[in-house]
């Protein structure tokens, strides 16, 4: 390996985890409909902690690093910081290497896989923690994976049809478990989901 690839990789897997530190303030944000601060400075607020809403200074949520300079603990009240941010940051910045060694010669694809591949990290992150998986990240998949097959295959017609297959899948589903469905809502998104990503490799084999 070259040295200008190298640190084309090492470039990489900084902006990722710059990245994936923006996907952890969705993370947190988006669930409790918390404005993200930059969009709107009146009423959003800087980065805090979310044990003593403490703001934070800007090399204090630096991704892993902000986490090894305070020792994963809160530098004002001392409360432990979820590991699963670290998580996060990480995956998207893996996510970051393995799309620029896929698709480095394909920007189109590069920048598709790598939000497709976000918004599933971010969906994934927000369904273990609060068990749901809300509607724009689902419309962003959606969208993201219709884009991707018009582009990849040309057409969207097997996204089309596998969109109409997952709906009455899921409405099928949804007449099935009728008792008991308003206690697990959220495996409607996720098996759309599923369905939207899987169905189309299936049909074109
Ligand atoms: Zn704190």
């Amino acid at each position: 390996m070259n040295y200008f690839l190298f640190i084309q990789y090492i470039i990489i897997f900084i902006l990722g985890l710059l990245i994936g530190n923006f996907v952890t303030t969705i993370y947190y944000r988006l669930p409790k409909n918390i404005i993200i601060y930059g969009f709107n400075e009146k009423f959003s607020k800087p980065p805090f902690c979310s044990n003593c809403n403490h703001p934070l200074r800007f090399y204090e949520y630096l991704p892993i690093l902000g986490w090894l300079t305070n020792g994963g603990k809160c530098n004002y009240c001392l409360a432990n910081i979820s590991f699963s941010y670290t998580i996060i940051e990480i995956a998207c910045s893996l996510l970051a290497i393995y799309c620029f060694y896929s698709f480095k010669n394909n920007p189109d694809l590069f920048i598709l896989v790598f939000l497709l591949g976000i918004s599933i990290i971010l969906g994934i992150a927000i369904y273990i923690t609060y068990n749901i998986i809300p509607l724009s990240i689902t419309t962003s998949i959606i969208l993201e994976a219709i884009i991707f097959h018009a582009l990849y295959n040309q057409t969207i017609i097997y996204t089309l049809s596998s969109l109409c297959f997952a709906t009455i899948f899921c409405l099928i589903l949804l007449r099935k478990d009728n008792l008991n469905y308003r206690n697990q809502p959220i495996k409607i998104p996720l098996i759309l989901i599923l369905t939207v990503l899987l169905l189309p490799f299936l049909m074109s084999y």
